[in-house]
């Protein structure tokens, strides 16, 4: 049977190119979980992915309801899930004020970090009870979060300091909208969110590899400077981020090569191994890389767990 893949924010720029990478192969079946409907149905459409390649499911991040909803409706539709992938992602970085999610987190971190936490949770038991012999829960990663690199070293750093703010309840009526509990950030925001990201993968490891044999993976898939991810950033950035990224940096990757990156972290029989954050070489080669000091933080990882599972109703 194909392999069945969960792609949430499937609707564009990564997301797409991995729906449309992993049609191509034509053993897997992707559902894409989307916010926007309509805009997933047409985006499948354009890209030219076949019908019976993928399924558009309802799914908004920024609300913790919606979250049970998908999961419900997944259920109910009797589709196994063997990959799942947290890829959608908000980026802030000219707002001046905080704004918040359904439930009243921060927007970046309740969507990127908080939503797919809850969603990776419920959908773990579905993971469990697949019978493919290759499962995986994929969290998007990225360089910004990791302060060992160049890219991770430009202001504002990311830092989640003792999570006291995460603790509070994230927003800035009882504690603080950052994590860290300091002023808001747009830009340090969606940083914090995509350690979450890497820390949570790595607890995921910690605690459901050896029971379940499942691979939990992260990943940067390279600088994709021409995303809607940049859509909120000022125009002059939008013009020469994407030339800046291609011959100063050279970090640059179109949307069809990072898509295909990540599908090989959904189904390369090469790329098993669990608790990796993997990166490409100039050659496009996969390497595991390293976290930043903060990102590879077990107790932070486990405090992060915990924290969020209060937040989400879970605990
Ligand atoms: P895009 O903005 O193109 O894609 C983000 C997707 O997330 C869109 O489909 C968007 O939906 C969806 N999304 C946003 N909010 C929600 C929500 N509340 N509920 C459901 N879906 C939502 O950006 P990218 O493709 O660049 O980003 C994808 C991932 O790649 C992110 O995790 C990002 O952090 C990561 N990344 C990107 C890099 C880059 O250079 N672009 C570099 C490193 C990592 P809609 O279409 O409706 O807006």
């Amino acid at each position: 049977r194909k392999c069945g893949v969960v792609i949430t924010g499937a609707s564009s720029g990564l997301g797409l190119a991995t729906a449309k990478a992993l049609s191509e192969t034509g053993q897997c079946h992707v559902i894409m979980a989307c916010r926007n409907f309509l805009k997933a149905e047409m985006a499948a459409k354009s890209a030219g992915i076949p019908k019976e390649n993928y399924t558009v499911m309802h799914l908004d991040l920024a609300s913790l309801e919606s979250v049970r909803q998908f999961v419900d409706t997944f259920r109910r539709s009797g589709m196994p899930l063997d990959v799942l992938v947290c890829n959608a992602a908000v980026y802030l970085p000219t707002a001046k004020e905080p704004s918040y999610s359904a439930e009243g987190f921060e927007l970046s971190v309740g969507t990127n970090h908080l939503g797919h936490f809850l969603l990776a949770r419920l959908l773990l038991d579905d993971l469990k009870k697949s019978d493919y012999p290759s499962k995986r829960l994929i969290i998007v990663g990225s360089i910004t979060g990791n302060t060992n690199t160049l890219a991770g070293n430009v202001p504002p750093k990311a830092n989640l300091g003792d999570l006291r703010g995460l603790v509070g309840g994230l927003n800035d009526l009882n504690s603080s909208s950052m994590i860290d509990g300091g002023e808001f950030d747009g830009a340090k925001a969606y940083k914090d969110s995509k350690v979450c990201n890497m820390l949570t993968m790595q607890e995921f490891h910690r605690r459901y590899h050896e029971e379940t044999g499942i691979t939990f993976a992260s990943l940067y898939p390279g600088c994709i400077a021409e995303t809607g991810l940049f859509r909120n950033h000022i125009p002059l950035f939008r013009t020469l981020f994407p030339p800046f990224q291609k011959y100063i940096t050279k970090g640059y990757v179109s949307e069809e090569e990072a898509g295909k990156r990540l599908a090989q972290v959904v189904s390369d029989p090469s790329l098993t191994k669990s608790g990796v954050y993997w990166s490409w070489n100039k050659n496009s080669s996969s390497f595991e890389n390293q976290l930043s000091k903060e990102a590879s933080n077990a107790d932070k990882a486990s405090k992060l767990w915990e924290t969020s599972e209060k937040l989400v109703g879970l605990a």
